[in-house]
């Protein structure tokens, strides 16, 4: 990727025939498939990329069982379509980022032989719908089986597990990934540029976006013929700003994880809590040597700050414990995250546990720009190709079909599931960071490793005894486009997802290193690794905990 400067110039001193707005997973899977089509495309992300909903999920590639079983008990066919398409979608997001993505096996505790019945169906059900696509058959574990794979279950009202398979997947990563090959497929791409209004011809369609640099301050238009609104929560703001009053759409359901050292449930699988008692579903995913567990689901709006919050640790922790053999207790967490699902209002829906995760897209006659909304990580590629679509009957040209499906992420070709094995062969390092480097950037961890042959002090860690190493800051401010600490820790390298403890000593050096790569004065360097630490220390106190707290949790 260029240096941020250089895009922006040529962002300015081009026309495209299509300019994407938005830079999570819709946006940029949009802006990749119109680029591979042939369409001379921009993409313009207002924070950073990926920095919105799109790393903030369960990092699951799913049909989604709740949803098939609205489906079935509803006889919704909004609800059958979303677990049909992202059950197709899963083997090719699979596919097509290796280093990114694993199958999983999950595991649903069943409490009695009608448990058992009802789940074992469903999940036949889940494997028929994928069809070909089914990644490995659904079957019956026994307690002591189930036991076995999950010593820390509580014994207690199991009869047993049913065992399906779906896939997991490092969002962040995944997303950066996809940006990665539209600019390899010469898109352009720039993050913290805000579309803040357009400009309009005669006949009220879109001309040129107003766009904002989050950096600078300064306003800048970028012309294109077609516009894709794919702002996930913000969907309605883009709307309003391309017509006026045009009546919403979106509904925003809050979801938060928090994380904890594996330890305290060790296990290869998922457990998924189909159910709780106020009907939600819960998951315990292991995540990079760590426990995710989430979700809950909370109705907010786009001015809600996202957080994971003392309530949500309560309610998590309340309802995993039940089903844990040891209690887990607060002070246990490491980290945790939050973000908002952008879920498009279907008719007579006001429960956002019960709107379907479908995605929409809206052709706006008066103004012309194109809205792809709702829908899920899992079918990103499907809904950019819808968009693309549009993008392509709108221009009146003749359609040309998508190639995304089989388009592999930049970093897949070269990588084998023993790539890493060859990182400690060749550069000698520890198994930890070589299994690191190649889960987060493919057969490109040469690249990074280059860095740090070319200059040593690179090959420190971040923090000593985490894996990321200082070669991936330098990396990623290079080829990546990272600006700040947080788009370095938390998108790039998943620090920050993996411990807050870290995070805040990962600061300063983080902030050295960038000073470095992109020219900032000792006092900015300075402030921002000050402000930096100030926003983890904010998180860990809104998430009822202390940094002494985490101290003592996190002794990896
Ligand atoms: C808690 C949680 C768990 C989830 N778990 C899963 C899961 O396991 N599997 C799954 O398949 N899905 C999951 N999802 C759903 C999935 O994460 C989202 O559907 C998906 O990430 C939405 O992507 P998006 O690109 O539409 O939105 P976002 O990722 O929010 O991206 C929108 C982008 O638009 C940018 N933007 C906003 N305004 C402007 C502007 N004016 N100018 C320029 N840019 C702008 C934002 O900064 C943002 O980066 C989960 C969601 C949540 C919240």
């Amino acid at each position: 990727m260029k240096r941020r400067g250089e895009s922006l110039e040529n962002i300015q001193a081009n026309s495209f025939d299509v300019c994407v707005i938005g830079g999570g997973a819709t946006g940029s899977g949009c802006a990749l498939d119109s680029q591979l089509r042939g369409m001379t495309t921009v993409l313009l992300e207002g924070a950073d990329f990926a920095s919105g909903a799109s790393s903030a999920a369960t990092k699951i590639i799913h049909g989604g069982v709740r949803y098939l079983e609205e489906a079935v008990r509803r006889l919704d066919p909004a609800q059958y379509q979303v677990v049909n398409r992202a059950l197709h979608e899963r083997i090719h997001m699979l596919h097509n980022g290796p280093f990114l993505s694993r199958p999983m096996e999950f595991l649903i505790p069943c409490a009695g032989w009608f448990s058992v019945a009802y789940m074992g169906f469903g999940m036949k059900l889940y494997e028929w719908i994928a069809g070909k696509d089914s990644l490995f058959p659904s079957r019956f574990l026994s307690k002591t089986k189930t036991l076995e794979r999950m010593p820390g279950l509580s014994p207690n009202h199991l009869m047993g597990s049913i065992a399906y398979a779906d896939g997991q997947f490092d969002d962040a990563r995944y997303n950066m990934g996809l940006i990665n090959t539209f600019v390899a497929a010469s898109g352009e791409a720039l993050n913290y540029a805000r579309v803040v209004g357009f400009t309009k011809d005669a006949s009220g369609k879109l001309q040129a976006a107003e766009v904002e640099d989050q950096w600078t301050n300064r306003r800048f238009t970028v012309r294109a013929q077609r516009f894709v609104n794919a702002t996930g929560p913000a969907a309605d703001t883009i709307r309003g700003l391309a017509t006026p009053g045009i009546p919403t759409r979106m509904r925003l359901s809050k979801g938060a994880h928090l994380v904890l050292p594996l330890e305290v449930f060790p296990t290869r699988d998922a457990l998924l809590i189909p159910k709780t008692d106020d009907g939600r579903v819960l998951f315990a995913v292991p995540w990079f040597d760590r426990l995710l567990i989430g979700t809950t689901e909370q109705e907010v709006t786009i001015h809600d700050e996202l957080y994971l919050s003392k309530g949500d640790v309560e309610y998590l922790l309340h309802h995993i414990n039940r089903y844990f053999k040891t209690t887990i207790r607060a002070e246990q967490i490491v980290s945790g995250f939050a973000g908002a699902r952008p879920l498009v209002s279907a008719a007579g829906s006001h429960d956002t546990k019960n709107l379907a995760r479908d995605h929409e897209v809206e052709v706006d006659a008066r103004s012309g720009l194109i809205s792809i909304m709702g829908g899920k990580w899992t079918t990103h590629r499907a809904m950019a190709e819808d968009a693309i679509n549009a993008v392509q009957k709108s221009l009146g040209r003749a359609a040309t079909p998508g190639v995304t499906l089989d388009h592999p992420l930049s970093g897949s070709s070269g990588y084998t599931p023993e790539y890493w094995q060859s990182l400690v062969r060749d550069y000698k390092l520890p198994e930890q960071t070589a299994g690191h480097l190649s889960q987060k950037f493919g057969a490109n961890a040469t690249k990074v490793l280059q860095l740090a042959k070319e200059d040593p002090a690179l090959a420190a860690p971040i923090v000593t005894g985490f894996a990321p190493l200082r070669a991936e800051i330098a990396y990623c401010a290079r080829n990546e486009m990272a600006i700040t600490i947080e788009d370095v820790l938390m998108r790039r390298t998943g620090l920050q997802f993996y411990s807050w403890r870290a995070a805040i000593s990962a600061a300063a050096p983080t902030a050295a290193i960038l000073a470095k790569e992109l020219g900032w004065s000792p006092e900015f360097e300075r402030s921002s690794a000050e402000e930096y630490r100030r926003k983890i220390t904010r998180l860990i106190e809104l998430a009822g905990l202390s940094a002494e707290q985490l101290a003592a949790a996190d002794s990896n």
